[in-house]
Order: C-alpha cells, then sequence, then structure tokens
C-alpha cells in the first residue's frame, strides 16, 4: 500500500535493522526499541491486522515466530520475552499493517510495564459470556 510505512520498508523506499527474510515475511528492529532487541515481524503481503489474517496467512507468518524469538533472545541474551500483538487503535496499533512483537525482558529491570488487573471471577459471567464467544466462533 502506497502510504504504509511498513510496505514501503519491505520495498527498501525506508532503511531498516533487518534481521530475517523470506517470501513471506520480514523481521526487523523496531525503531523505538522498548526494550534491547525489539523486534517487529510482519507479512510481506499488505494485511491491516491479525483479525484480517487468513488461517493460511496466519499459519505462515506465526509459523516463523519460534526461532525468530529464540534468537532474538539468546543474541541479547535477554531472561524472557513477550510477543505482542496490538489490533486496533484501542488496542494500541498505530500502524496498520499486521505485525507482531517481539520484547526481549531482563530481570535486571527494564522500561517495559505489561500487567494485567486481577479481578474476582463471576463465574455466572464467565459462563455467559464463554457461549456468545463460542456462537462467534460457530458462526
Ligand atoms: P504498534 O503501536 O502499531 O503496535 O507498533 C508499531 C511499531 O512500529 C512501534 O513500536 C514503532 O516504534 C514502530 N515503527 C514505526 N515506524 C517505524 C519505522 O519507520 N521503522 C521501524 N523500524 N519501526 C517503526
Ligand atoms: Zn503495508
Amino acid at each position: 500500500m502506497d502510504d504504509c510505512i511498513f510496505c514501503k520498508i519491505i520495498a527498501g523506499d525506508i532503511p531498516s535493522s533487518k534481521i530475517y527474510e523470506d517470501d513471506e515475511v520480514l523481521a526487523f528492529l523496531d525503531i523505538s526499541q522498548a526494550t534491547k532487541g525489539h523486534t517487529l515481524l510482519i507479512p510481506k503481503e499488505h494485511v491491516r491486522n491479525t483479525l484480517d489474517l487468513s488461517e493460511q496467512k496466519a499459519a505462515t507468518l506465526f509459523s516463523r515466530l519460534p526461532k525468530l524469538a529464540r534468537a532474538v533472545k539468546t543474541a541479547t541474551q535477554a531472561d524472557g520475552l513477550n510477543i505482542v500483538n496490538n489490533n486496533e487503535e484501542a488496542a494500541g496499533q498505530t500502524v496498520f499493517h499486521a505485525h507482531i512483537h517481539l520484547l526481549p525482558r531482563y530481570l535486571d529491570g527494564d522500561e517495559l510495564d505489561i500487567h494485567f488487573v486481577s479481578h474476582a471471577p463471576d463465574f455466572e459471567a464467565l459462563g455467559q459470556l464463554a457461549q456468545r464467544i463460542a456462537k462467534e466462533v460457530e458462526a
């Protein structure tokens, strides 16, 4: 897509620090480095986000993750690694070309703050919600 920054990176019109490339995907360092080694994995075909991926395209993209994640973790000597995927503005997506963040984590302190607020379970509500979602999966 013409005005997509990641399509421009794929085309080589904008420079990037490339890590891995094949016919289907590209991996390169995120320009902002939320943690040292922060990497993006993207499909070469322009797709808005994960919600728009076919099963086939998702299988191809996600199949590249484990090897890449191991390589990023080993090369950075990180202690762990978060894999994050933002879909739509409400979820923090700012570049609307599908991408997966690989974020090495360091026990001696890094600046990334990902945390889930937990709530007391309401089992009736959980059951109803699970049913509603299950129906959508089948639809
Ligand atoms: P999002 O917020 O959409 O999940 O993530 C988009 C990511 O793309 C951000 O982490 C941002 O730093 C990164 N980014 C934006 N523009 C560029 C660029 O021109 N080059 C690289 N390497 N990363 C970029
Ligand atoms: Zn694009």
